[in-house]
């Protein structure tokens, strides 16, 4: 479960194995934080690519498992039982073995702290999909974390865009390389330190009253669409019901990233042990193990085929 980076190679790896796979995402879209967090950073330690973008990487790992694996997305994995050599997936689906790849946990964005209805929660957005859409528009990109930035620099190489890159504090959470770049972009106007204080839509444009921080004084800026780059709530607290040892929120695994259930894995963010670090080549190592040892434990009949060249 979790059709995040890891999730989706572990699902690749499984096939190449000939086992069967039934992939679930909280969400309606896999992917997992690259897609969510930071779609257009260049990631620069994947090995055998000097550089790819967040949204490539998954794109080429969702082509593998496109055709091979079932993915039921939409669907925060809540209940998890063992009846005999079988686990029961949400009362639903029966399956011999299960791996955890949930990473963080499932997200919710942190909403901009405004009342708004209907009409104006269209023009506010808490991810950027298709950077196309903002084309020839004014645009408010609020938070000061990397996502914030990353954003904002992704729809000023729009055509016609003029970005407001608005946070509360003068410094910024996220790379100072990112915000000196934004700094010297013609149409970028950094604005700090400001807090939302009210939203309306008046003459077709968003109306934002915007307090300065440590001041009664308010400005109003006039944007087509927001982005909120607030960051994200991440909840894993459902594993706590399925009886897997649990440190700090993550998974105990032994170094055949077994859980203290036998038949339960766990990969990726989601898992801890001693040295772990979060990285996406280290968890599709960690799913090569898992699964590596899923096909000793399920055929232990079977002289393992170790190299994909061989299977
Ligand atoms: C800003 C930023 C930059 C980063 N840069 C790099 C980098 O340059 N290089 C690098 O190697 N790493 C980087 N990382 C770390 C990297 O993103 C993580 O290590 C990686 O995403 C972990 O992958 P994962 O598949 O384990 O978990 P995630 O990517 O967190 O995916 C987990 C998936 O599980 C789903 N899920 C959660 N709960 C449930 C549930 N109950 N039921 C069903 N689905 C569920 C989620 O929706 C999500 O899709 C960065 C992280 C951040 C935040």
């Amino acid at each position: 479960m979790g059709a995040g980076p890891v999730g989706l190679f572990c699902a690749n790896f499984a096939h190449l194995h000939g086992l069967k796979t039934v992939v679930f995402d909280s969400l309606a879209e896999v992917g997992g934080q690259p897609k969510l967090l930071y779609p257009f950073k260049k990631i620069l330690d994947i090995p055998a690519f000097s550089s790819i973008s967040a949204c490539e990487l998954i794109e080429k790992l969702q082509t593998e498992d496109k055709q091979n694996a079932t993915f039921i997305l939409n669907h925060p994995v809540v209940d998890l039982k063992k009846i005999d050599r079988k686990f029961i997936i949400d009362n639903n689906f029966s399956v011999k073995s299960v791996i955890i790849a949930t990473g963080t946990g499932s997200f919710t964005p942190k909403k901009f702290p405004l009342k708004m209805d209907d009409e104006i929660e269209k023009r506010v957005h808490y991810y950027v999909r298709d950077p196309q859409k903002f084309k020839n528009q004014k645009i408010g990109v609020f938070g000061g974390g990397d996502s914030a930035l990353d954003w904002a620099a992704e729809l000023a190489d729009q055509p016609g865009t003029k970005i407001n890159l608005i946070h509360r504090r003068n410094e910024f959470r996220g790379l100072e390389s990112s915000v000196q770049k934004l700094k010297s972009l013609k149409n970028v106007e950094v604005q700090t330190p400001y807090l939302p204080k009210s939203i309306q839509i008046r003459d077709n444009l968003l109306n934002i009253g915007l307090k300065e921080m440590g001041t009664s004084n308010i400005i109003h800026e006039r944007f087509d669409q927001i982005i909120v780059g607030y960051g994200f709530r991440a909840n894993n607290q459902f594993v706590k019901k399925w009886g897997v040892n649990l440190n700090n929120n993550q998974i105990e695994v032994s170094r055949s990233m077994e859980t203290n259930i036998p038949g339960i894995y766990a990969i990726g963010d989601v898992s801890t042990y001693p040295g772990r670090v979060p990285l996406i080549g280290l968890g599709f190592g960690e799913a090569q193990i898992a699964i590596t040892t899923i096909m000793r434990a399920l055929f232990p009949e079977k002289t393992l085929t170790i190299h994909s060249t061989s299977i």
